[in-house]
């Protein structure tokens, strides 16, 4: 008996690959302009699903093809209308998104890679070991599956998309541009890059490259703190580029890009919660055009990190507009089902 063919991933083709496809089984090649908006624009899940091209052409296209959409695996809704999606990919791992409503927004907070390899102490991903990176399609389809969950539960479109939930984006390059690329083409989502946010560690190398890809969505860098001592401490990454390449890399974006990027920053207890790191953060962004969000430490065990007291936050809030800086303090949502910041680790 003879083993079939294995079927090709259509997603992995080139529009012009799929043109040339029609072209050799005799077909007309515009007909490649409308699969491919099948499977990008609208998303289908299934060839049957192409209701202008024919019987016949759908079943060639089913014996040569398949196509490999990410599922939805298991969907948790916290008591504040957050979704969590643990979403099974082609090779059965699994990564988490999450869907974030508030009343202007739908907010879709997307992974980019299985695990991660940056030990940033305070994070629950750091936990698991790096598996691998996601694939463009890959990291699209979870934008697709939050945005019609927005669609089904709130009856309102994707707004937002965060590049902050499990993983490094920058350390999986290529493939989370070409997410982006996608997500912002009209043959895509047709979304504006300004409503992309992407969170980095801060890997000076790659902002550089981001910079000099003229890239038109937003950055993000997890800081944490402005003192390298204290920084080192949470983030290892930081030993290798310290605080000074950092801003060096940062002061180069906006020299290309001339848009103002947002630090993250939490505030523990007995770590960075005193006047001092507030002053070096302060100094630190009179460095780099900036503003700053404060965000809410979620706990991922118990007791070695602990969110520093409100009035912490208001010395902070104060020092740093004392110097014009923009702060905003973040609450944290989803935390009841574990799909707050620094959460995301699968823990099926
Ligand atoms: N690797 C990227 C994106 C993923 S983490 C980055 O580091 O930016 C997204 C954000 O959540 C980062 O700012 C990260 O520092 C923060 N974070 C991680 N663990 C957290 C936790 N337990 N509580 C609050 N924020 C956390």
């Amino acid at each position: 008996m003879q083993t079939p063919a294995k079927k090709q991933d259509i997603r992995k083709l080139s529009l012009e690959e799929i043109q040339d496809f029609f072209v050799s089984i005799g077909e007309k090649p515009f007909r490649a302009k409308q699969v491919y908006e099948w499977l990008w624009k609208k998303s289908a899940k299934d060839f049957d699903q192409m209701t202008n091209i024919s019987l016949s052409i759908r079943e060639l296209l089913k014996e040569r093809f398949e196509i490999k959409h990410i599922k939805v695996d298991q969907m948790q809704r916290s008591a504040d209308g957050t979704i969590k999606n643990a979403v099974k990919l082609h090779d059965d791992l699994i990564v988490e998104s999450v869907l974030i409503p508030t009343e202007t927004r739908i907010t879709a907070c997307i992974s980019s890679q299985v695990g991660c390899s940056l030990d940033c102490n305070f994070c629950a991903t750091a936990r698991l070991k790096r598996m691998r990176n996601l694939s463009a399609d890959e990291i699209y389809d979870q934008v697709v599956a939050i945005k019609e969950e927005g669609e089904l539960y709130f009856d309102r479109p994707l707004t937002n998309i965060v590049y902050m939930g499990m993983g490094e984006p920058l350390l999986n390059y290529k493939n989370v541009l070409e997410s982006i690329e996608k997500i912002t083409s009209p043959e895509g989502l047709g979304m504006s890059p300004r409503r992309i946010t992407l969170s980095t560690v801060g890997i000076p190398k790659m902002i550089k490259q981001l910079a000099d890809d003229e890239v038109r969505f937003n950055l993000a860098v997890s800081l944490h703190s402005a003192i390298d001592e204290t920084r080192t401490r949470m983030m290892p990454i930081n030993e290798k580029s310290n605080l000074a390449e950092l801003a060096e890399s940062l002061q180069y974006w906006y020299s290309k890009t001339k848009r103002k990027l947002t630090f993250e920053y939490v505030v523990w207890k007995n770590i960075n919660d005193d006047e001092k790191h507030a002053r070096a953060l302060a100094k630190y962004c009179g460095k780099v055009a900036s503003k700053v969000n404060i965000i809410e430490y979620n706990p991922i065990d118990d007791g070695e990190f602990q969110q520093a007291d409100p009035a912490s936050l208001d010395m902070y809030k104060r020092i740093l507009e004392e110097k014009g800086i923009v702060v905003n303090v973040r609450r944290s949502r989803g935390k009841d089902i574990d799909a707050a910041c620094g959460q995301l680790a699968n823990k099926s």
